[in-house]
């Protein structure tokens, strides 16, 4: 499956099929991205097209590699047709466990037995959609990031009944698309990134309700401090670099200390009720008019993209040197 020449089946063309798609068929893979909705797959085509000159302006994409990619992106709105011939097929329908089994059931219908089916769930059971299927050990979690055409991390998670040969091609897979796999042994809520970035997301919400610090400070306090560092170090490692001594001694006063909500408190209940859900609506935690989200929206896929070529230099370093990596370390 890692091969090029494999046919792979991204199944829902919303924010997060879109840019999986785009990443496959521009590293060189046959991809038919289908979806119930014609207008979905043309807002799809559109918002790839534009991700591609971006991507070629910053120099991380030829215009080769687009059009390369543009020659090997299809998009179809008969699932069955889809499938036929599939080796793959990455699920990216909207996060509902029902209507997601449903799909896993279909598939298993009508895809050839050979045919690995992925999830790109951020965090529903995989084994429950391996459980939909007849073939449950050629079910796994194939997790992206948005925007899936920049964010290194996939989580490939095992079910209970997943091939560990399947992890292995998945793993494979990310890699040659230039991304930063990582295995999740067992498929608890949430995998690892996002019960990494909740845990944050909670204590944010807590030193705000306490007013120890406002919205903008909180913020600035991770972009400059340890969202700083964890671009290169991860909590882990960064640890290491403090010293365990130190971070033992911390962590026996703090923890005690620290926000155990386990309901979305009111900072965040009060603000959905009211209809303040961030960008979409003007307003979350900050402000946002047409024009000024424009302009951070402009501002951050800049950021973004000097990071990715940042990040793609440091990974070239790596395996240039890979005696003097110290960051491969598995303790456990
Ligand atoms: P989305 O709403 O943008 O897109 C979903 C697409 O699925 C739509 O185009 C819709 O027409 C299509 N669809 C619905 N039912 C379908 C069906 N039966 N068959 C085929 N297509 C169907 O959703 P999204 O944000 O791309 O999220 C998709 C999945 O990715 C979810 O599981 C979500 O949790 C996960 N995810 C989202 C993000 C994110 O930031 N948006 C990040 C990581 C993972």
């Amino acid at each position: 499956m890692a091969e090029t020449g494999t046919q792979i089946v991204v199944l829902g063309a919303g924010t997060m099929g879109a840019g999986i798609a785009q990443c496959l068929a521009d590293h060189g893979r046959d991809v038919i991205l289908t979806d119930v909705d014609a207008d979905a797959l043309a807002r799809a085509r559109r918002r790839i097209a534009t991700s591609r000159t971006t991507l070629e302006d910053a120099g991380l994409q030829t215009s080769e590699a687009s059009a390369e990619g543009d020659r090997r992106l299809a998009t179809s709105t008969d699932l069955g047709q889809s499938v036929a011939d599939a080796d793959l097929v990455i699920e990216a329908v909207p996060e509902d466990i029902d209507l997601k089994c449903r799909i896993f059931s279909e598939l298993d219908r009508l895809a050839p037995p050979r045919t690995a089916l992925v999830s790109n769930t951020s965090g529903l059971s995989i084994t429950r959609l391996g459980q939909a299927t007849g073939r449950p050990e050629q079910v796994a979690g194939f997790h992206w990031w948005n925007p899936a055409e920049l964010v290194p991390l996939v989580e490939v998670t095992s079910g209970e009944s997943t091939a560990p040969e399947l992890i292995e091609q998945l793993i494979d897979l990310a890699t040659q698309l230039g991304k930063q796999p990582i295995h999740v042994r067992r498929d608890v809520p949430g995998f690892v990134g996002n019960r990494l970035q909740f845990a944050v997301f909670r204590e944010a919400l807590h030193l705000v309700e306490q007013g120890v610090v406002s919205p903008e400070d909180l913020d600035r306090a991770m972009t400059g401090g340890p969202g700083f560092r964890w671009g290169f170090l991860g909590p882990l490692q960064a640890a290491d670099f403090g010293g365990l001594d130190v971070f033992h001694s911390i962590s026996s006063y703090l923890w005690q200390d620290l926000g155990d909500a386990t309901v979305p408190p009111p900072a965040l209940e009060d603000r959905v009720r009211e209809n303040r859900l961030g960008t979409k609506t003007g307003g979350g935690f900050y402000e946002y008019s047409p024009e000024s989200l424009a302009d951070l929206t402009d501002r951050r896929d800049r950021f973004l993209l000097g990071l990715k070529q940042l990040v793609d230099a440091t990974a070239v370093d790596e395996a240039a040197s890979p005696d003097t990596d110290t960051r491969v370390h598995p303790a456990a």
